[in-house]
């Protein structure tokens, strides 16, 4: 048996079956990332010792008949996660020798079930990024194609998951950063919907648009992972008390009764973006079909305010990313530039030194923005901006359950293709931006695979709270996206 292969559900029923220990999957993850994550860097931290430590306890609750879901699971986490006792960096010069003194809510989740928590992953520093480009610490290569990117913020988790690092990985999304990684490594990604999963331990970027999602093999896997990260935390004031379905639920909808019934709406203003990628359009054609074959109605819906979208966010972003970010200043977390007189020029020399020119961009812009006399004019401005686009989805979901874009108008780029001009990789999030903008949740689940060999993803986003319907179409579409177009979501070469 092919341990890394196995999905998340198989790895548990073959855990139950005694087929398998934790201590062997763990140890043949680690093998793999031994032997090739030098080339592909996703990890920024992986401490063998103590994830063969939770392996054994999980084999022993397992022994003692209290396996859970996620007992003996192999999961890889975002470095933006706080790990008690465990380095978390952020990808930052800043915290490069952070250790945290506690656990993010979803680390303490998975915990409790005894998960085996496999290494912290690569990304843009702060999560400030569409590339992992932007990490301080090192360069992640896409597993379908090296001298690819993985996609990003959470470029790491992505490529962990896609090269067989890890059973599912944990990423977090502000403005795409799961789906989009997810949609260029060939995997699965869920943006839940805002306040669905606790961001206690999550180091902010935007305060009101990060969420903890799921990275994973399949859409199973994905429900499985919302089962345990989602629900209330007091520990998080944003947390939403909505009652938590059970996910997996939407896996039963989809056997029970397909797809009929439902109404997926295709935004009339994404014809109008330019630079979409001829593969990206044909996959979105050939999706289309394949929904409306399994009885998927396909109807034409509005979002009028998606050309001010990116400005929108490159607004709200950057501010929210200048406050956030305020509290490392050489004082109170990592890094301090000890060569300063006095303390205005530690803070200096600490931020310019700590922080990567992407970081200081947007706190630049950040701080300029929210800047007296400047509030009403970009912060304000764009705030209205982003209540008209909620209100656009309000509309566009009284007539649909679903709505289907890309996930990014082109595969995955070149390394360093993108790199010279922000804006170039700003205008790439064209159509991931909107849902948190919303704090709607969306789903990229893989489509083809282009000329190249570089997966394509296909997005849906659904209303707010109902991740169920996505679990439900993104599940029916996996299983029906091979029969139709010859594709399979299957493992890189490495
Ligand atoms: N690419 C977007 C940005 O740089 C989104 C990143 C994210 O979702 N963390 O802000």
């Amino acid at each position: 048996m092919e341990l890394h292969t196995l999905t998340i559900d198989q790895a548990r029923q073959h855990l139950a079956d005694k087929k398998i220990s934790s201590v062997e999957l763990t140890q043949a993850f680690l093998d793999r990332i031994f032997a090739h994550d030098e080339r592909i860097g996703a990890f920024i931290t992986v401490d063998a010792d103590l994830a063969i430590s939770q392996a054994k306890a999980a084999d022993a609750r397992i022994s003692a008949g209290r396996q859970a879901t996620f007992t003996g699971i192999p999961v890889a986490l975002k470095d933006l996660l706080c790990t008690k006792g465990v380095k978390t960096t952020c990808a930052s010069k800043i915290l490069d020798n952070f250790v945290p003194q506690y656990d993010a809510t979803v680390v303490e989740k998975l915990k409790s079930e005894d998960a085996v928590l496999i290494g912290k992953t690569n990304l843009d520093e702060f999560a400030m990024g569409s590339s992992t480009e932007n990490s301080s610490i090192k360069l992640t290569r896409n597993p379908w194609n090296t001298d690819h990117v993985p996609g990003g913020s959470s470029g790491g988790s992505a490529a962990a998951v896609a090269a067989g690092f890890c059973s599912g990985a944990l990423g977090t999304d502000t403005g795409g950063s799961i789906r989009q990684p997810a949609s260029h490594c060939g995997v699965v990604g869920l943006k839940p919907t805002y306040g669905r999963v606790s961001r206690y331990g999550l180091v902010s970027y935007g305060s009101s648009l990060d969420q903890i999602g799921p990275i994973t093999r399949d859409v199973t896997d994905a429900a499985m992972m919302m089962n345990l990260i989602c629900g209330n935390d007091p520990k998080d004031s944003t947390s939403a008390r909505n009652e938590v379905p059970d996910f997996s639920a939407g896996l039963d909808l989809f056997r029970k009764e397909g797809l009929k019934g439902m109404v997926a709406g295709i935004p009339k203003e994404f014809s109008n973006v330019e630079g979409i990628d001829p593969e990206v359009a044909a996959m979105f054609d050939s999706a289309k079909n394949i929904l409306t074959d399994l009885g998927v109605e396909i109807r034409e819906v509005s979002l009028p305010h998606t050309e001010y979208v990116v400005a929108a966010y490159y607004i709200i972003a950057p501010c929210e990313a200048s406050a956030n970010l305020a509290r490392f200043d050489g004082v109170r977390f990592g890094f301090r530039d000890h060569s300063a007189d006095d303390l205005i020029d530690m803070y200096k020399r600490t931020k310019s030194t700590g922080f990567g020119l992407e970081v200081q961009r947007r706190i630049i812009i950040g701080t300029y923005a929210l800047s007296a006399g400047y509030y009403d004019a970009y912060y304000g401005r764009a705030s209205q901006v982003r209540a008209l686009i909620m209100q656009d989805f309000d509309k566009a979901f009284d007539t649909c359950d679903i709505i289907l874009s890309p996930v990014a108008p082109t595969p995955a780029f070149r390394i360093g293709e993108n790199t010279e001009d922000p804006l170039t990789m700003y205008l790439t999030d064209i159509f991931t931006l909107s849902a948190n903008m919303a704090g709607v949740p969306g789903i990229s689940v893989p489509a083809a695979l282009s000329g190249k060999g570089l997966p394509i993803g296909i997005q849906m986003m659904a209303k707010r709270f109902d991740e169920l319907s996505l679990i439900r179409a993104g599940f029916g579409f996996e299983q029906s996206v091979g029969a139709a177009t010859g594709f399979k979501a299957a493992f890189p070469e490495l």
